[in-house]
């Protein structure tokens, strides 16, 4: 486990800021590795390494991470400005059924699973009558999604313990959101940044795996550490939104099988571009 800061040089915070020192006692923002989420203001980041140690800065990994940062800075500025709306393409109108559209979206397309949704809502409206339906029933109706045998007991699961354990209603914690059957950090990041408007953390699925490294934003392959790699990146209240943009632009321009490098706006500071 690293220190984002463990000496007496205040941390980098990134941007134009120069640097800022961030409370002590502000236990939550220490550690990446932990995956707490940081007690940053709006706008601030982690740092991914320690500025500072016994034998003083290291002004080659300092670099690196600077010129790693006016990378993303710039990819962040052409997302916004070619994605002003993005948003969640779960359909959904409020958090329980954001929550249930995420779980079933494993391994499936956003399309099929809001193809399956308006019928399972219809059938049961709430968590209360989910976590008493039949779980063939269940099963009939989400069948089309894939691996329906185990998201039908994650989503009635996570339903009866809403019901049980938070009074009928979806936690705002990630330490709650992950006690739910079926959800593990993902989803609780989608569920948290896009019904609370809370930016917890960022959404790594397929699609921001694939474009975290070809934009050369993560060398990681697993999720956990490409996150990680992205919270260092790009400021905090900006991680929702960047999940939401990357995942429209794997889908519309950086496909998996065949990119569109000729039309793709980053294609100026992607180090993949045409070469995939
Ligand atoms: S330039 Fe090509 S590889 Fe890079 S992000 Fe755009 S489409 Fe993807």
């Amino acid at each position: 486990m690293r220190d984002s800061y463990n000496g007496s040089t205040p941390p980098f915070q990134g941007g134009d800021a120069g640097p800022t020192p961030v409370s002590r006692s502000c236990s939550e923002g220490k550690t990446l590795d932990g995956f707490s989420p940081p007690c940053l203001p709006a706008g601030r980041r982690y740092l991914p390494f320690p500025l500072s140690s016994p034998r003083g800065l290291n002004p080659t990994r300092l670099e690196t991470f600077l010129k790693k940062d006016k990378h993303a800075e710039e990819i962040l500025r052409i997302l916004k400005k070619t994605y002003p709306n993005a948003e969640c393409a779960l359909i959904h109108r409020n958090a329980w059924e954001l929550l249930i559209a995420t779980i079933l979206s494993a391994q499936c397309t956003d399309v099929r699973v809001n193809m399956v949704t308006p019928v399972l809502f219809k059938t049961y409206p709430t968590p209360e009558t989910l976590a008493k339906a039949p779980i063939a029933k269940i099963e009939r109706i989400i069948r089309s999604t894939g691996f329906y045998h185990n998201k039908a007991k994650a989503i009635k699961g996570a339903s009866a313990l809403i019901v049980k354990k938070f009074h009928g209603k979806v936690p705002r914690t990630i330490e709650e959101l992950l006690q739910l059957p079926g959800v593990a950090r993902k989803t609780a990041n989608v569920v948290l940044g896009t019904a609370f408007g809370k930016n917890e953390g960022v959404v790594v699925d397929t699609h921001v795996k694939r474009l975290a490294a070809r934009l050369g934003l993560s060398k990681h392959t697993s999720p956990a550490k490409i996150e990680q790699d992205l919270m260092a990146l790009f400021p905090k209240n900006e991680w929702t939104n960047l999940s939401h943009m990357l995942i429209w632009h794997g889908r519309q321009i950086c496909t998996a099988r065949k990119p569109r490098c000729g039309d793709c706006p980053l294609n100026r500071v992607c180090p993949s571009a045409f070469k995939v």
